[in-house]
């Protein structure tokens, strides 16, 4: 099984040392994209999170945080204007990159026609099966997300039927901090990325990155996906626990169980004992391992 290294409670969530970037970006940035989509007819539409990023040092990072070499292949999420993904083709075997929006495909297909390594997807991402589009070979998502699907974006890759190795993603700062919180102050959605992978955070992104101009601040993160997951009880038990755990994060655990698990009562108090954990703790206390071990014990008697 695999261990998490990240840091324990009250420190910093990991590379406060991280620098925000600021340099590289032309001050007609905006501007240019503004042109290119005038050019193509196009305009950003809110309804599918399209903000584009202007920045060529941040683009720049997100493809160094692949790692990415010819022989990798990199599955793109929304390539939008293809400025990402142009860096990722200077550097990938081949990349996959699915577009939902119709005008911005008919766009990207004439941009990249000469690149026969790049394939423009016209899908919705979580529609797909990445197993359909990368067949058996190893894959890495690489993504400015658009924000109104991050986390079934990224529950739908680190639960597929096969994971990508890594995934390197553009997310709203307050996400990534839920993401990259610390045992002893956990959350559903960190639960969901740690029990896959280990998180970290690669840098920090002002709003002024990208045109138009989000509302928050955003972060790239980088997540090292293990070769199986770090809990040794199934997946389906144990988010079934920790959803009910985390549906009433006010209530003591005790309480919370009960309810959402229907069972009598008295019993969670024993159970959760019985797993060494004592009943009136809450929700975001309990560290992974912790979990795991209330859900075995819970499976011994057959609740789960
Ligand atoms: N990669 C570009 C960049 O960095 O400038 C665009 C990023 S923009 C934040 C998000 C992109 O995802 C947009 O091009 C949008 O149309 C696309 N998108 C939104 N929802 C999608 C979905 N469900 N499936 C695939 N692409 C989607």
């Amino acid at each position: 099984m695999h261990s998490i290294p990240l840091p324990g409670p009250g420190e910093e969530p990991l590379d406060r040392r991280e620098p925000t970037i600021h340099r590289g970006e032309p001050p007609d940035a905006p501007l240019a994209i503004r042109t290119l989509l005038k050019d193509l007819g196009l305009r950003p539409r809110k309804a599918f999170g399209q903000n584009f990023l202007v920045n060529d040092d941040i683009l720049r990072k997100i493809a160094d945080a692949g790692e990415i070499d010819r022989n990798d292949l990199v599955l793109e999420i929304g390539p939008g204007l293809g400025h990402l993904t142009r860096h990722l083709a200077a550097r990938a075997g081949r990349v996959i990159a699915v577009e939902i929006d119709r005008g911005l495909v008919r766009a990207l297909r004439k941009m990249f026609q000469l690149v026969p390594t790049v394939e423009i997807v016209e899908q919705d991402v979580l529609e797909i099966d990445p197993v359909a589009l990368t067949g058996d070979r190893p894959y890495k998502v690489i993504a400015n997300l658009p924000y109104y699907i991050t986390s079934p974006a990224l529950r739908h890759f680190l639960e597929a039927r096969r994971r990508p190795v890594l995934m390197v993603v553009m997310v709203q700062r307050e996400v990534a901090y839920r993401i990259l919180a610390p045992p002893g102050n956990l959350n559903l959605l960190a639960i969901s990325v740690q029990v896959y992978g280990r998180p970290r955070l690669v840098a920090r992104v002002p709003s002024g990155a990208f045109y138009p101009r989000p509302k928050v601040d955003s972060i790239v993160l980088r997540i090292d996906v293990f070769d199986e997951p770090a809990i040794a009880v199934p997946t389906d038990k144990f988010f079934r626990v920790v959803s009910a755990g985390f549906a009433m994060p006010r209530k003591q655990l005790h309480n919370a169980l009960a309810q959402r698990l229907w069972m009598p009562p008295g019993q969670a108090p024993e159970i959760l004992r019985a797993a060494g954990i004592e009943p009136s703790r809450r929700a975001q206390t309990l560290s992974i391992p912790e979990w795991e071990r209330l859900v075995r014990t819970l499976e011994q008697r057959g609740l789960v």
